[in-house]
């Protein structure tokens, strides 16, 4: 395997969709190398793809003019949100146009009494937050990066907040998207609730811009909390820390993040972030709610990891030491490549129902021990969901093998256990291969979704499912 550039071939679009598409963008469409290059990667070890040129978008009605261009020839299209997806899912593996909406960034319009919002898709999570900063409301989906809207909504993100607040599947409640044949489609109105027909938002989140091209999202907001608290607490080994987080989840507290990091990983981002942690398995911890909320949550939270072994909290209360606490915890990804200059990054994303976390997350420990390369684990462990990291080196073969087939044993014990290949991160081009066994002929009822709305396949084609 390499992960070296391709070598770009020559822009193969016709003659004709170029002009036409030159004469709606003018020099907002790219077909300069760089450009291309950096639309046709992620941040992961997948081997870029550039497409054949990139177009910079402005608004729904360029992109409906765009798409029925590109139907019209059919020309693939990929949405492009800020690429920091981890799954191959912007790679252009039949070439085509990448549309890039992060010129569309405009928050559109905030209805604080019904907490909600609706957003460009180019607006990234932390200009919406920075944007919502004097209202006392927020949008809690963190995915450590900061993702567009569309591209989080097109991959169903979710992060550190989702075992308080959801995922984006809980928290998008419309969107507008443009479809393969050029429409404009809203999924659905603003109310809380509804009955009405298919549930075509549910459908479109998560389709990875293979369905269609995200123009507009309605988002819920929370309350900012009146009180919040973090804290990291060291444990003696991985299942004594997630027999804590088992226990918090099955009692019912209503914790607003609870990560795990392994030995490895704390190592790691102590090294990066200059801190001196204790390096062991280690929970961070968030709470929220009202003062007397958060201190009985507190003192439960204590109670349960004192039963095993994680007695040692140290808490952050100030926004700083809590910025600073979790900035560590967003930086782990960075931190593990560190310590291996010039690696890339393999990692798996299972998710198991919570019962069975321990167990999946032991045995997973247990086989690492064996890996010649560097490896960590981190998890959404409220969720169920955590990720096997391993460092593999470009120029060596050996490595990228031996980092697939942990992940092969990975995803088979979470499939084992009732769980999915990929928890948030989403299927691209890299977990293609494991929906078959996930899904079985649920997987052939998707095929035909994308028959039934993309007949020639332009939408994002070789992502979900190859038809
Ligand atoms: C360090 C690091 C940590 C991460 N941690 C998490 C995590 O904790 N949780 C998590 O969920 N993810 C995580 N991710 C993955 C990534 O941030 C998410 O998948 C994010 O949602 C991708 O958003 P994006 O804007 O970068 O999308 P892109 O990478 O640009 O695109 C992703 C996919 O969405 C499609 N898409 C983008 N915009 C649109 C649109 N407007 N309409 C239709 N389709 C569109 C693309 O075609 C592509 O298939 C992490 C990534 C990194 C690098």
């Amino acid at each position: 395997m390499s992960t070296a550039p391709t070598p770009l071939v020559e822009c193969a679009l016709p003659d004709s969709l170029m002009a036409e598409l030159r004469a709606l963008l003018g020099d907002r469409l790219s077909t300069a190398a760089a450009v291309r290059e950096q639309h046709g990667r992620d941040e992961s070890y997948h081997e870029p793809m550039p497409p054949d040129a990139v177009a910079f978008v402005q608004s729904t009605e360029e992109v409906v003019a765009l798409v029925k261009a590109c139907a019209a020839h059919k020309v693939p299209v990929i949405p492009f949100g800020t690429g920091t997806s981890l799954e191959g899912h912007v790679t252009a593996v039949r070439g085509g146009v990448c549309i890039d909406v992060s010129g569309m960034n405009k928050v559109l319009e905030v209805r604080t009494d019904d907490m909600d919002v609706s957003v460009q898709p180019g607006v990234t999570r932390k200009q919406l937050n920075e944007y919502l900063r004097d209202t006392g409301l927020f949008f809690p989906i963190d995915p450590g990066a900061d993702a567009s809207i569309g591209g989080m909504a097109a991959t169903r993100a979710s992060g550190t907040n989702a075992v308080r607040y959801g995922t984006m599947r809980e928290n998008v409640l419309s969107l507008t998207v443009v479809t393969p044949e050029g429409r404009v489609v809203r999924t659905g109105r603003r109310a809380r609730k509804s009955s009405a027909g298919y549930d075509l938002t549910r459908l479109f989140v998560g389709s990875e811009g293979t369905l269609g091209v995200v123009v507009e999202v309605t988002l819920r907001l929370h309350g900012i909390p009146e009180k919040i608290a973090s804290a990291v607490c060291p444990f003696p080994d991985v299942r004594a820390a997630v027999d804590t987080v088992i226990m918090i989840i099955q009692t019912g507290i209503p914790i607003a993040r609870v990560e795990l990091l392994n030995a490895a990983q704390i190592d790691a981002v102590n090294r990066y972030s200059k801190l001196n942690n204790k390096v062991a398995p280690t929970l961070f911890f968030e709470f929220h709610g009202t003062p007397g909320h958060v201190a009985e949550q507190v003192d439960m939270v204590q109670d349960i990891a004192g039963e095993f072994g994680g007695s040692d909290f140290q808490w952050a209360e100030t926004q700083e030491d809590r910025d600073r606490l979790w900035n560590a915890r967003h930086t782990a990804y960075y931190a593990a490549l560190a310590m291996r200059p010039g690696h890339k990054g393999v990692s798996s994303d299972v998710c198991v129902p919570i019962s069975r976390l321990a167990e999946c997350i032991t045995e997973t420990e247990e086989d690492l021990k064996s890996s010649p390369s560097f490896t960590t684990i981190v998890g959404h462990v409220g969720d169920g969901n955590f990720h096997v990291l391993v460092l593999i080196d470009p120029n060596d073969p050996a490595s990228l093998e031996e980092a697939r087939a942990i992940n092969e044993r990975v995803v088979a014990r979470a499939l084992a256990m009732d769980g999915t290949c990929t928890g948030e991160h989403g299927v691209g081009t890299g977990k293609i291969a494991y929906l078959e066994e996930e899904h079985g002929e649920a997987l052939d009822l998707m095929r035909r979704i994308k028959r039934a709305l993309d007949p020639d396949d332009i939408m994002n084609p070789g992502k979900i499912v190859r038809l």
